[in-house]
């Protein structure tokens, strides 16, 4: 009942299907119980379809699956061998690319012209990457013959369904580990559609499972005796509940967490890249990213013409369908996720902050915010100092590097930075002190598979991407 039909030319670029199954041991099916969600188009409110919601006992399956496909099939195979399974899923992913960025901005809610460019391109690349990696782990730097874990259990959030799931997905395979994923409740169709891409893969059964639903299934997974290696992105709180969770099983884990990234713009900065490296920092995924430059850290003497300049590009932003390859800022992605950016941005007003927002219509149904912009800003409040995830920048000042490193550092977080100057010496006086795991230096929110990706701090431990990501799926290589 669950099965792909590929799109016939004359209709849309992806078949969304009326209701989706779990993925298991190779093939879709219904949840135990029957149960299911919805899951809605964020910018229109339309019910996209309705998924299955996996219970313990389908989790179970799922596990068990993934076990006996390390045991049996994954674990023995050669790299080379699975390294040419990779590369036929990197392959698919690039050939079937514009119905993976159609659907992702459907459930998600991000400008098609970021599914196109970024978020599908650079999923596929993670799977070229570490399909090269595959037959070559002895070069790792973990030994001779580093071993996998075995069976990986992986959660991840909404703000980057498909791209999240190739960070775990594909150094995971790559060394020898099975997966039980679990995508976000607001956003599992890029998923599903990517278990179809496995079976056209031919990829063993159980190699990969994907279990649709919400936090319950996700403890579920976490917590199912069978798995050996837990690898989680989201909420700070989520993240600190699984470590509590784990403490003391055999589980190695890697989290990657919630941010407040400081992009600080001195005064011999090359004023229109900044501008345009700030508002990429912050309204990129309506700011619904990690690693978002959501406090902008400038340099008192150029601090009212920056905020000057910033404004006037604010108001060039197109804010709206995102559908629509001309747009800048999309759609929020849940009810709930405006009712926080809202509630935050009320207590930047009412904490005495000076808020600003260019004019724009926002449409009638769907969930939206408005480029925002806030001025006046003290490290004491607490839009300089919580994680809204939105499409909102405070703006702090500060007078020498020394203030900078100090004001960017004063933060529970420690994901990512940005550093915008003319001189090099100072861009690595700066990078030696931020306590960031990424730290961008004229350019912001550039991501690549070669590079390890990370946090310090409440921002998580472990790191993603690069030689680096490899370790946390290898024995060897793990020190958590
Ligand atoms: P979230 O923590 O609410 O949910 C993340 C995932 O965890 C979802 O799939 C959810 O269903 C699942 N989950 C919820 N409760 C669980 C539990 N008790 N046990 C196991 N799984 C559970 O986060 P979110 O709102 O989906 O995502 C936003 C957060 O993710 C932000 O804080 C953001 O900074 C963070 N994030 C971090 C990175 C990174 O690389 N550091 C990347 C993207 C997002």
């Amino acid at each position: 009942a669950f099965e792909y039909a590929p799109a016939p030319e004359s209709r849309a670029v992806v078949d969304i299907r009326s209701s989706y199954g779990l993925f298991v041991d190779g093939a879709f099916s219904a949840a135990s119980d029957d149960g299911s969600f919805k899951t809605v188009n964020p910018a229109t409110e339309e019910v996209l379809a309705e998924v299955a919601e996996a219970t313990e006992a389908d989790v179970d399956r799922a596990v068990r699956a993934a076990r006996r496909a390390q045991d049996k099939v994954w674990g023995p195979m050669p790299g080379r061998e699975r390294a040419k399974y990779l590369f036929r899923i990197a392959r698919l992913l690039a050939e079937r690319s514009r119905e993976f960025a159609v659907l992702e901005t459907l459930d998600n809610g991000k400008p098609i012209r970021e599914s196109r460019d970024v978020d599908v391109p650079t999923a596929a690349a993670h799977f070229f990457y570490y399909a090269g990696w595959a037959d070559k782990l002895e070069h790792a730097g973990y030994g001779a013959d580093p071993r996998p874990h075995g069976v990986a259990a992986q959660v991840i959030p909404w703000n980057f369904p498909l791209l999240m799931l190739a960070w775990k997905i594909a150094p995971a395979l790559a060394t020898g580990n099975t997966v039980v994923l679990k995508p976000a409740e607001t956003t599992p169709l890029t998923a599903l559609l990517f278990a179809d891409v496995l079976r056209q893969a031919e990829l063993p059964p159980g190699v990969v499972n994907i279990v649709t639903g919400a936090g319950a299934t996700g403890a579920a997974l976490v917590g199912h005796p069978g798995i050996d290696k837990v690898a989680f992105t989201g909420s700070t709180a989520v993240g600190k509940r699984i470590a509590r969770e784990i403490a003391g099983s055999r589980k190695h884990a890697t989290l990657e967490l919630g941010g407040k990234a400081a992009n600080i713009v001195f005064d011999d900065a090359p004023i229109d890249q900044a501008v345009e490296g700030i508002v990429n920092g912050i309204f990129f995924n309506q700011g619904q990213v990690c690693c978002a430059g959501s406090r902008l850290l400038v340099q008192e003497t150029i601090a009212e013409e920056l905020v000057e300049r910033l404004k006037s590009r604010l108001g060039t932003l197109r804010v709206g369908d995102p559908m629509d390859k001309n747009t800048d800022v999309g759609a929020i992605n849940s009810s709930q996720q405006l009712a926080r950016i809202t509630e935050l941005t009320e207590a930047g007003v009412a904490e005495g902050a000076t808020r600003w927002s260019p004019a724009c219509d926002l449409p009638s149904s769907g969930y939206w915010f408005a480029p925002t912009l806030f001025t006046g800003v003290s490290a004491a409040h607490r839009i300089a100092r919580e994680e809204i995830f939105g499409p909102v920048l405070s703006v702090l000042t500060f007078r020498t590097p020394a203030e900078a490193v100090a004001k960017a550092n004063n933060t529970p977080y420690g994901l990512s930075a940005g550093i915008w100057t003319e001189k090099g010496s100072r861009i690595l006086w700066m990078a030696d002190r931020l306590r960031a795991g990424v730290v961008w230096s004229n350019t912001f929110n550039r991501f690549d598979p070669t590079s390890p990706f990370g946090g310090y701090k409440e921002s998580g431990y472990g790191r993603e991407g690069g030689r680096h990501g490899l370790a946390s799926y290898l024995i060897e290589g793990s020190t958590y």
